[in-house]
């Protein structure tokens, strides 16, 4: 059997599955600020109901520490998060092996195992929640790189042009235009109460922008965005979709679609990629 977890800024969480690799009903609890390990172990005992773990695999937000399979410093978390070492403690306390992937990889991999990418060899997935994550799968893998993709931190609007202070330290990262954070700033109501439809389709543009960057470099079979932003999806579609019709020449258009699957997505891409 393995377990899994997803581990947010603002929920955690975890289930388990069995041969087919699809995630079970998943139990979930706010982010604690204090006894981070000890509320997953909670959280895992209650799922796994006495039966052995064969492998764990626990989806995190970056920056992390893939080869220590530990949290760093992870953005608009806790100070608990800080420094910890997930992959050893959980280990030890289950015998078995231990994965961590960076969230929105999982969340690409799942779209292609089983959501709206399903059946590509190649994705770009973005996530456009509080911030905006990347993930990119080619052969059915996480395309890493040192570290990871960045996308949310792609510049659109430099610094010399006037673009917007990004908490990562630069100006103008498309996270600083677009993501949740970033539309409530900016516009002074939270995506899912903004109704504005000038708003909506500056959010577009910026979107589109980020989309056509991620082909105009991995010429992905297909371009996926999820995220809690999406649930807004019919009102910045139209602008993202005219941005990247403008903007791409040279290549053709490949399919920009909406994520197709729930909330559990990082799990169900943690589980993809345990013992796999
Ligand atoms: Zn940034």
């Amino acid at each position: 059997m393995l377990g899994a977890i997803d581990i947010g800024g603002t929920k955690l969480l975890a289930a388990v599955a069995g041969d087919d690799r699809r995630p079970g009903p998943a139990v979930r609890r706010p982010t604690p600020a204090e006894r981070p390990v000890e509320t997953l172990m909670e959280m895992l005992d209650e799922v796994r109901g006495g039966k052995a773990l064969e492998g764990l695999a626990v989806a995190v937000p970056g920056p992390f520490d893939r080869s220590r399979g530990a949290l760093v410093n992870p953005p608009n978390m806790p100070p608990c998060w800080r420094d910890l070492a997930l992959a050893e403690r959980l280990g030890e306390r289950y015998g078995c092996p231990v994965l961590l992937e960076n969230d929105a990889n999982c969340a690409a991999v799942a779209e292609v195992t089983a959501g709206a990418a399903r059946g590509s060899e190649s994705c770009v997935y973005f996530t456009v929640s509080t911030g905006i994550g990347t993930g990119v799968v080619v052969h059915g893998r996480p395309l890493t790189g040192r570290n990871d993709t960045e996308g949310g931190h792609q510049v659109l609007w430099p610094a010399w042009l006037g673009g917007p202070p990004c908490h990562c330290g630069g100006h103008g990262c498309l996270e600083s235009l677009a993501s949740g954070l970033a539309i409530a700033h900016r516009f002074g109501v939270d995506a899912e109460h903004l109704d504005d439809p000038a708003a909506w389709e500056d959010v577009g543009r910026w979107l589109g922008l980020g989309v056509v960057n991620a082909i105009a470099l991995h010429d992905p079979d297909v371009v996926v965005l999820g995220g809690g932003v999406c649930q807004r999806w019919e009102r910045f579609w139209p602008s993202l979709s005219a941005t990247v019709d403008s903007a791409l020449f040279l290549q053709p258009r490949p399919p920009v679609r909406r994520a197709t699957l729930g909330d559990d997505r990082n799990l169900w891409g943690a589980l993809a990629l345990a013992g796999g």
